[in-house]
């Protein structure tokens, strides 16, 4: 089967061919490609080609594709019935595994999306300090919720100047309710809080920024963000859904030394099916129906099949921490890659944080926020994007977003990107 045709086939009845714009290939050009299975690092593609999977489901699928031993435990969860609409005893267990490595959540609610933990985060300082408005950076993406598609990152970025909404339909009132910082700018946060005294519910961030590119807080940049929002009287809520179990056993928050008030997750945890989480202390979370005013439901939330693949997913993790291995694999990926365009001149540079890379269309690195994002050269990473496909290598269909590496990820795998580089960049 070709892309073309299968393309084709799915913009007849599905807008655009997919169930997810970052899904299209607006920013690199060409036919999106359709997978049809993925083993470890591989996918197999609807043309048969097999290609080095960079993507990993955004980041999802943290131990590969198919890994045996969480496809035992969905075939296991499913043989025993899908959903009931009733209460499991798996969905404490995953609970109780999420609670033990973050110091500063005792209860999380599971629920089926990042989108959904965010709007459900939101409602909650919201509904805890009796305030409306929320502070988020330029360029993070926390989902696709109404108030937070201002000014987002990923599939939802535009030209505009960042005070219009990046959708159609968000009523302005709503749009307003969103104060619009640049990330890395502890000040302007700051500001943005005393320019609207008692208002501010919450600030929202990404720690590290994985929707704009790969872009890792300044030194320093976290905890001033956390000191602006408690001396205002707003809370902190820290968006982990790309960086919950992707860097360490835990959030990112608590390597940075920060104790957000309430934590969004997602990704990874859900070991590959629709399941994310928002936490916090039992005295926030308790806030949520049915114990508190602050409503948020789910007739498939705490899934008993994707509970499943959560909990032996990072059960696997737990057992034997793939972090260090994978950090070096991106690290051997940004020494050759950047050494290469160097010696092609070609002003493309990976930028990159432990476990996550982006190739930026520039030499003048470190990017920090999206207004260094946008300066790199959109029509050069599509180039070198294609040149990687071609090569077997699929990476992530705009730079505005991050590739990943899996535990499954092999040194022969690296030794495959880092050709396929070394070859695109000779190429352009
Ligand atoms: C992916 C993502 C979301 C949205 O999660 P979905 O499961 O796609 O709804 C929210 N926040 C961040 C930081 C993300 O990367």
């Amino acid at each position: 089967m070709t892309h073309e045709s299968l393309y084709a086939r799915a913009c007849a009845v599905i807008p655009g061919g997919v169930d997810s714009p970052v899904r299209a290939f607006n920013a690199v050009g060409g036919t999106p490609v359709f997978a049809v299975s993925g083993k470890g690092s591989r996918l197999t593609l609807a043309d048969g080609r097999e290609v080095l999977d960079c993507c990993c489901s955004w980041g999802a699928m943290i131990l590969g594709h198919a890994d045996p031993g969480v496809t035992r435990a969905v075939a296991r969860a499913a043989e025993r019935g899908t959903t009931f609409g009733i209460a499991t005893p798996a969905e404490a267990e995953l609970a109780e595994r999420i609670v033990a490595r973050v110091p500063f959540v005792d209860k999380v609610r599971l629920v089926n999306s990042g989108t959904e933990a965010v709007m459900t985060a939101i409602r909650l300082a919201r509904g805890v300090t009796g305030r409306d408005l929320i502070v988020k950076c330029e360029g993070c993406y926390h989902g696709h919720s109404d108030g937070l598609l201002v000014s987002a990152g990923s599939g939802a970025m535009t030209a505009g100047d960042g005070s219009q909404p990046a959708s159609a339909g968000i009523p302005a009132a709503v749009a307003a309710g969103t104060l619009v910082v640049p990330y890395n700018d502890a000040e302007a946060a700051e500001a943005a809080l005393a320019a609207h005294p008692g208002r501010v519910a919450a600030v929202i961030v990404e720690p590290v920024a994985g929707n704009m590119g790969c872009v890792p807080p300044r030194p320093g940049y976290l905890r001033a963000l956390e000191r602006a929002a408690h001396a205002h009287g707003a809370l902190l809520i820290c968006d982990e859904v790309i960086n919950a179990w992707r860097f360490r056993l835990g959030l990112h928050s608590e390597a940075a030394g920060i104790t957000p008030d309430i934590v969004t997750m997602g990704k990874v945890i859900g070991g590959g099916f629709p399941l994310a989480a928002v936490g916090a202390r039992a005295a926030l979370m308790d806030a949520l129906a049915p114990t508190g005013r602050v409503y948020q439901a789910g007739t498939l939330s705490g899934n008993p099949v994707a509970v499943a693949a959560a909990i032996e997913t990072l059960d696997r993790l737990a057992a034997d921490p793939p972090y260090a291995a994978m950090e070096a694999k991106v690290a051997r990926i940004e020494r050759s890659v950047n050494a290469a365009a160097a010696r092609h001149g070609v002003p493309l540079r990976i930028q990159c944080h432990a476990t996550i890379f982006t190739p930026f269309a520039t030499d003048a690195l470190p990017v920090r926020d999206l207004t260094g994002a946008k300066a790199c050269d959109a029509t050069l990473y599509a180039r070198f994007f294609h040149g990687m496909l071609d090569r077997g290598v699929y990476l992530e269909p705009s730079q505005f977003e991050v590739a990943f590496v899996s535990a499954a990820h092999t040194e022969a795998d690296i030794d495959l990107f880092v050709q396929a580089a070394e070859d695109t960049l000779a190429a352009l």
